[in-house]
């Protein structure tokens, strides 16, 4: 029993309760060096998840005892992308740092709305690398948010103030006649289409441009869309460049999307979510050309930066634009110039957020512990990696390769007559097998087989396992189905 002060939450016997910390501390240090002995994932049995579904009682529990819970029933049925050989969507793999960094920031509880705090000043300096990392400008703003997907409607609301004017945060986008239009491949990211939606502007106003060959943005296609939308009376005022496509890692031409933008004086956004790192990588970052012309970018440092879940970023070109479409007067929120509240702008001047945790501290921690270089040279692996498998698929008669290798993603399939039955029941028995966790997506009506390597503890060893695996389970698919 965690027996606590007469008042307050804290142990009354720290040594304790000190004891208890370690011996959760060496669990997870233990379960970190002991990854690839477990399986990437299995499959929760019904009574642990029974064992969720429990009233709230009144009753105080052991911390040991329900630490030893933890330890049974979270532990072994999470998602897997710990693991080396999880390679199903684009999840990154976290590292020991990072998980005593989040120890340290959840001990701190900072809150990073605002005021005068030492967290804050790690978050700029993070902003700082970040900013030097695109070759922006002092003037540049930029901050953590959940994820990409929040970055993505983040760039949409400034762009669209811009374009509108301020008097559009009182008066709505009913202050404009003519409607707002958007633009983005066909292959980009859902999160754009559900910025459009919850900007008010509305799903249907984000052109999906169609992609070529390589699955990029096709630029011709791209500029008939805005002849067409101006030609109709429509305002054009966001295109979003991909710098690595969610479904087969493909990396829009952002050098050409930037020329376009400035042209047509329209925002230029960079959904980066992991591609965007890739300047990390001395060998990557030549092919994200053009991505210091953007307006803004959203990118994530929780999957190619393995930052533990969850560290969005959003980089702006223009900090006062940023500022301008969310900062908000509040007498409980003035500032001084001296004393605790001193330190203006704050980051909930940026943000729809006020209280923020500190993800920017695991993010220092990643980037000074590890290193740029390093970082950079862990994004590269993966890709490697990726030109691994894709050669094993290209000598192996049963597999087939459904797309470009641009980066980190393979999208492959077991050739049979029933192919999308089979590779859907493939991923399937892969997932359950424990040995590999690829996804699936579906390109021109196929379905493939997803390998997106992210993780840094991956393999040449957990690749050839992939091959193997999927060469087994496709024989015995194909056989018991007969096709
Ligand atoms: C992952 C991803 C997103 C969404 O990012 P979250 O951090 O999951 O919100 C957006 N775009 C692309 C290309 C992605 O890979």
């Amino acid at each position: 029993m965690l027996e606590t002060s007469k008042d307050t939450l804290d142990p009354s016997d720290w040594n304790s309760f000190r004891l208890q910390g370690h011996r959760m501390l060496d669990d997870m240090i233990d379960y970190l060096e002991h990854q690839r002995e477990q399986p990437v994932w299995q499959a929760m049995p019904d009574e642990v998840r029974k064992s969720f579904r429990q009233p709230l009682d009144d009753g105080q529990h052991d911390l040991t005892a329900t630490h030893e819970l933890f330890i049974k029933t979270v532990l072994p049925y999470a998602l897997g992308n710990v693991h080396p050989g999880f390679m199903g969507w684009v999840h990154g793999g976290g590292t020991p740092v990072g998980m005593l960094a989040e120890m340290l920031a959840a001990g701190l509880n900072a809150n990073l709305g605002g005021r005068d705090q030492a967290p804050i000043e790690i978050e700029r300096q993070v902003m700082q690398w970040v900013r030097e990392l695109f070759n922006f400008p002092k003037t540049a703003s930029g901050l953590f948010v959940t994820g990409t997907s929040t970055a993505n409607l983040i760039g949409v609301l400034i762009a669209r103030t811009t374009r509108l004017g301020a008097d559009v945060r009182q008066q709505g986008i009913a202050v404009n006649d003519s409607q707002l239009v958007a633009y983005a491949s066909a292959s980009a990211h859902i999160s754009l289409t559900q910025a459009m939606d919850i900007a008010g502007l509305g799903s249907n106003a984000l052109r999906k441009i169609p992609v070529n060959q390589q699955y990029q943005l096709d630029i011709t296609a791209l500029e008939l869309a805005i002849a067409e939308d101006k030609k109709s009376g429509r305002l054009p005022f966001f295109i979003a460049g991909t710098a690595g496509s969610a479904d087969v890692g493909a990396i829009d031409n952002l050098q050409a999307i930037a020329e376009l933008c400035r042209r047509e004086n329209i925002w230029f956004h960079v959904d980066g979510a992991y591609g965007a790192l890739g300047m990390l990588a001395p060998d990557i970052a030549p092919r994200l050309q053009g991505i210091a012309h953007a307006d803004s970018i959203a990118f994530d440092f929780h999957k190619w930066g393995q930052v533990p879940y969850d560290a969005g970023f959003i980089l702006v070109r223009d900090g006062e634009l940023h500022q301008g479409t969310f900062s908000s007067p509040a007498a409980y929120l003035k500032r001084e110039s001296r004393g605790m509240a001193a330190g203006s702008p704050w980051p909930c001047d940026f943000v729809p957020d006020l209280s923020r945790g500190f993800r920017a501290l695991k993010t220092w921690f990643t980037i000074k512990v590890y290193g740029e270089e390093k970082l950079g040279r862990v994004i590269s692996n993966t890709c490697t990696l990726a030109q691994h498998l894709k050669r094993r698929i290209e000598a192996e008669p049963r597999l087939e390769l459904l797309a470009p290798v641009a980066l980190n993603i393979v999208c492959f399939r077991y050739r049979s007559t029933e192919a999308n039955q089979v590779n859907a029941e493939l991923v399937i028995a892969l997932q359950e097998s424990g040995i590999a966790a690829p996804s699936s997506t579906t390109l021109n009506g196929q379905l493939a087989i997803r390998a997106a390597i992210v993780n840094h503890r991956t393999t040449v060893d957990d690749i050839d396992a992939l091959i193997e695996a999927t060469l087994k389970f496709g024989e015995i698919i194909t056989r018991s189905t007969g096709s």
